[in-house]
């Protein structure tokens, strides 16, 4: 077992402190390591593939909030809507469309976030500027085809690199654009998620206005 538990308590303060919501990324890492972290009273755990998130949460509390944080494909939407409580990284109308079918049909509203690409590198998912304004006007022209979902902010990642100030440059580049498309679509704009902030940068998060940051290694240990 290699949690954390110090660092978790800092960590922890530094989100109150901050009122951002800490999502601990259990992925690749054992039942148990999150066990542990949830006897230490956390409650909200960050998973990014299908399979391993259905057969942990099977064996896990009933009481743990789910955050799907990888890229999601279509087809396998139907096997974490049942309960899921936020998925992070909705970059397509088509996938927004699928999670809404599967939620209806559960009688389910699901809570999303959509992906952005504010990094430099190429090989990261997510809607650039004009991609976020066309879903967004999509969504508007047409609530009742998103019944199912109901969209509370965005989620992006920044580049990988020591230049603090493209990283902040990266964060407040989704603070603007959150500001400028989704008060169209959210129930409400004071409450809006804005989830940014790894490991790596999650105290520039913080700083950077970030509602919910995304931290594994620090707390689980290195993933190799
Ligand atoms: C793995 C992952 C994290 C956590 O990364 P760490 O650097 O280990 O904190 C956060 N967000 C996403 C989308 C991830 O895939």
């Amino acid at each position: 077992m290699s949690v954390n538990l110090t660092q978790y308590q800092k960590i922890n303060k530094e989100c109150a402190a901050a009122n951002a919501l800490l999502v601990a990324v259990s992925k690749i890492k054992p039942v148990s390591d999150i066990k542990a972290l949830y006897d230490a009273g956390q409650r909200d755990f960050g998973e990014n593939y299908v399979q391993e998130l259905v057969d942990k949460q099977a064996q896990l509390p009933e009481d743990i909030r789910w955050h799907f944080i990888g890229h999601l494909q279509s087809n396998k939407v139907k096997y974490i809507v049942p309960f899921v409580y936020l998925i992070h990284g909705v970059d397509s109308l088509k996938l927004l469309k699928e999670i809404s079918k599967q939620a209806v049909k559960l009688n389910r509203r699901v809570n999303c976030l959509l992906q952005v690409h504010i990094a430099q590198e190429e090989t990261k998912f997510g809607l650039d500027e004009a991609e976020l304004q066309e879903l967004v006007a999509s969504v508007s022209a047409s609530p009742e085809a998103f019944e199912g979902v109901q969209i509370r902010g965005l989620m992006g990642m920044a580049s990988f690199t020591e230049n603090e100030a493209q990283i902040r440059q990266e964060f407040r580049q989704l603070t603007e654009w959150a500001n400028k498309y989704l008060p169209a679509i959210l129930p409400d704009n004071n409450s809006k998620i804005l989830s940014f902030g790894m490991s790596g940068d999650y105290t520039i998060a913080l700083e950077e206005g970030s509602t919910l940051v995304r931290i594994g290694s620090l707390l689980f240990g290195a993933r190799n």
